[in-house]
């Protein structure tokens, strides 16, 4: 299999029986200024190429963003935020992701959730998160010969990570390194291939962003050193 192959496996999953209400329902549904649009409505696969050597991953799709748009991070504030600064750091050929095959190009860079369905409030649940493992498991490990750096973008991040990680043939320290914006740790391949460097990002989400508590200066410097050091 390839990763194109992968990533179109995935959005015939119905492995989680609650989130495939949520994402239907929210399309049958709509929001108010989406009734226009012919929502998505399936698991959201990872974007950007397949050779990519800087990953970040969030947690899952929003129910009215990547359920709508079939993109990730895209529709929503938190998505506006990322692919801005993906563009400002030159990583991206526009600033704006606005739908599922619109032309948009990442390079370099490949963005992926450990959830690829929208869950109620945004919190799937430890079942929900443990059943979708697989699927980023095997995306990493097309990732693999050039994934060089990955950003965790919020602590449920780090968290489905550093399982993840260790499945794709990374060594994990124990204890297990804890979260934090800015956060870094090398992990060694276990095949003494290169290792992996993984960083901690608050993540792009308005409850982080509208306080303050990441501004679009920490999370450019922070991509930006992810990026360098990735190699890109
Ligand atoms: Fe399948 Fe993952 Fe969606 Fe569950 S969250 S239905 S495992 S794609």
């Amino acid at each position: 299999r390839s990763l194109a192959e992968l990533d179109e496996a995935v959005t015939h999953c119905r492995a989680c029986p609650r989130l495939v209400g949520w994402r239907e329902e929210a399309a049958r549904v709509k929001r108010r200024a989406f009734l226009d649009w012919d929502y998505w409505a399936r698991p959201i696969p990872g974007f950007g190429p397949e050779d990519a050597a800087l990953v970040l991953v969030g947690l899952a799709p929003a129910a009215h963003g990547g359920n709508r748009t079939g993109r990730i991070f895209t529709g929503d504030p938190s998505g506006d935020l990322l692919y801005a600064t993906l563009y400002g750091l030159g990583l991206a050929s526009r600033p704006e992701s606005v739908r599922r095959g619109d032309g948009l190009e990442l390079y370099g860079v490949r963005i992926t959730d450990p959830v690829r369905c929208a869950p109620p409030e945004n919190k799937p649940t430890v079942p929900e998160r443990d059943t979708c493992r697989p699927w980023l498991v095997r995306e990493l490990g097309f990732l693999r010969p050039t994934a060089r750096a990955v950003v965790a973008l919020g602590g449920f991040a780090w968290q489905a990570l550093l399982p993840v990680l260790s499945a794709a043939g990374y060594t994990v320290p124990r204890p297990r390194p804890a979260f934090g914006h800015g956060a870094r740790v090398t992990l060694p391949a276990a095949d003494g291939g290169p290792p992996l460097e993984l960083f901690g990002c608050y993540h792009v989400s308005p409850r982080n962003t509208f306080t303050g508590r990441l501004t679009t200066d920490m999370l450019t410097d922070l991509l930006g050193t992810a990026a360098r050091t990735a190699g890109l």
